[in-house]
This record gives structure tokens, C-alpha cells and sequence, in this order.
């Protein structure tokens, strides 16, 4: 292992100093490049006089890009052959000139997000997908309000927000809801302040919703693409919500039978997803977000 250089306390705490410099420069940066203030030929050109900027990874610079995630991030980096520790100092002039015009098309400024909604039957997996794609940061995955019970390991305000019947009722009279529906005994609702709001602020959003919900949606937004995940197949379904332990013999009863009117719904959607592999329909859709 190399012997750390010697530095006398002055050395050290310029030291010290400069690297809390850099890393306060770069946080502004990318708070700028994500606002929109910033696009990236500026990004370059001040890396040129200003050290903490161009030691800034490639990566960290695209993911402050509303809309852009790790993984599309480092998909446009592979398909341009940029390797994925790159800093901005590094970048060759080609690297550069390709990465330039991937974003000229999109203009950094705010862009409205794009709307996704993923639907499908009972048990096709949605939940993994949508908790996958939150996971990326190129979805901003909408958090509904649910009157059922809290399943073991599930947390209010993450996977849902438990509330009680009146409070659900209050919230469908103040018009708190972008869509809502009953489904299995319990009802299921979309607050639409936060979808709107991420809309605005450029982030692709995803909706993981039943699909009457999903009908309201694109009626009230057209623009919203719905999509359907379909099961690779009927008994891959059942055995899916049959080895399902968290549901009892006669909800899963139900949510067969509820399944099979649902599958007949695909024909309305914009687009069918059959879920071979989660981290294909990932891919997919966030391939589609950056569409
Ligand atoms: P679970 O109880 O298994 O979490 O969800 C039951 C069903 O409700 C799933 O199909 C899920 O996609 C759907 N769902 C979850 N949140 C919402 C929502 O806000 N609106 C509607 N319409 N359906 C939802």
C-alpha cells in the first residue's frame, strides 16, 4: 500500500478544506443542472476553469438531469462507450460531441414528465416492478391511500398510506383523488396533488394501479400511457397468487376469479407487457420514459 504523504496541520487542513470546497461546488451543480438552470454544454465549460466541477463523475453530472436515473444514465454511457467511472475531465472530444447531442434534442429546461400507468391482473408482479423502477430514480412511483389493513413488513407513508373509511371518504368530497376504486373490499386511491406536482417538476411518474383506476386515469389525462402487464401465462398467474402467503384461502378464491375478468381488459390498454423477467419490463419502461 502507498505511504500517505507527510503534511504539515497547515497542509492538512488546506487539505481538508478543499475537498469540502469540492464537494459543496459539485452539490450546487448538480442542484442547478437539475433545476434546469444549468444544461451541459454550460456543465463543460465551467469544468474547464473550475477543478471540483471537472472531477465530477459523467455519471453523477447525467443523473442530476430530471427524468434521468442510474439506469438510463448508464445506458446512454455504454451505448456511447463512456466507462461508467468517467469524470468530466476525462471525457474524450468524441464522448463529448455524442453526449452533447443526446441531450440537444431534449432541451434541459423543464419538460413536464411523461405519465405511466401499469396495470394488470392481481399477483402479475406490479408491486416488484413499480418498488424496481423507484429503486432506478427515473420514476417518481406515486404512494396511494388505501383502506385495507398494513401487511406484515408493509409501512404507512412507503408502500401505502393506511387510513380508515371516513378519512378515504372526506378526501373522495375535498377531490383529493386522481382516480379511485374499490377492489377486493377495500378501497384504493391515487392523490393527485403529488402526481400533478412531480409532473411539473419533470419527473416521469408511474401510477401501479387496478385497472378501473386506470380507465379514470386516461379519461381525465389522455396523455397518460396505460399499460398492461399481462402474466406469461394463465397457470403461471394462478400459481403466483396461489403461493401468495399473505392472503387468506378465500380472498385468493376471490382474487382468482377477479383475475380472469381483469386479463380480459388488455385489449383497452396502449400497450401489453408480458412479465418474463422484472428486470425486462424495467428496462422497458424505463426505455419508455426516456422514449
Ligand atoms: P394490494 O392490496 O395487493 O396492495 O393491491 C390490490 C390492487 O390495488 C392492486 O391491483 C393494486 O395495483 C391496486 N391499487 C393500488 N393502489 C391503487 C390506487 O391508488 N388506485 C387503484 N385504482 N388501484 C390501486
Amino acid at each position: 500500500m502507498p505511504t500517505p504523504p507527510k503534511l504539515t496541520p497547515e497542509e492538512r487542513s488546506a487539505a481538508l478544506a478543499k475537498a469540502s470546497y469540492a464537494r459543496k461546488r459539485r452539490a450546487e451543480i448538480k442542484a442547478q443542472i437539475k433545476s434546469g438552470a444549468l444544461d451541459l454544454p454550460s456543465v463543460y465549460a465551467l469544468a474547464q476553469s473550475d477543478e471540483a466541477i471537472s472531477k465530477m463523475r459523467v455519471a453523477e453530472m447525467l443523473e442530476s438531469i430530471t427524468g434521468v436515473g442510474k439506469i438510463r444514465a448508464l445506458s446512454i454511457m455504454e451505448r456511447l462507450n463512456i466507462s461508467s467511472t468517467r469524470r468530466i475531465k476525462g471525457l474524450g472530444a468524441h464522448q463529448l460531441k455524442n453526449l452533447l447531442k443526446e441531450f440537444a434534442a431534449a432541451p434541459q429546461k423543464m419538460r413536464r414528465g411523461k405519465l405511466i400507468v401499469l396495470s394488470g391482473p392481481g399477483g402479475v408482479g406490479k408491486s416488484t416492478v413499480a418498488a424496481q423502477l423507484r429503486a432506478t430514480g427515473d420514476y417518481w412511483v406515486s404512494i396511494s391511500a388505501t383502506t385495507r389493513e398494513p401487511r406484515t413488513n408493509e409501512i404507512d407513508g412507503v408502500d401505502y398510506f393506511f387510513i380508515d373509511d371516513v378519512e378515504f371518504q372526506k378526501r373522495i368530497d375535498a377531490s383529493h383523488f386522481l382516480e379511485w376504486a374499490q377492489f377486493a373490499g377495500a378501497k384504493y386511491g391515487t392523490p393527485q396533488k403529488g402526481v400533478e406536482d412531480a409532473l411539473d417538476q419533470g419527473h416521469n411518474v408511474l401510477l401501479e394501479i387496478e385497472i378501473d383506476g386506470a380507465k379514470q386515469v386516461k379519461s381525465h389525462m389522455p396523455e397518460a400511457l396505460l399499460i398492461f402487464l399481462a402474466p406469461p401465462s394463465w397457470e403461471d398467474l394462478v400459481s403466483r397468487l396461489e403461493g401468495r402467503g399473505t392472503d387468506s384461502p378465500e380472498r385468493r378464491t376471490e382474487r382468482l376469479a377477479l383475475a380472469q375478468e381483469e386479463l380480459a381488459a388488455a385489449p383497452s390498454f396502449d400497450l401489453v407487457i408480458v412479465n418474463t423477467s422484472v428486470n425486462e419490463v424495467v428496462e422497458q419502461l424505463v426505455s419508455l420514459a426516456s422514449a
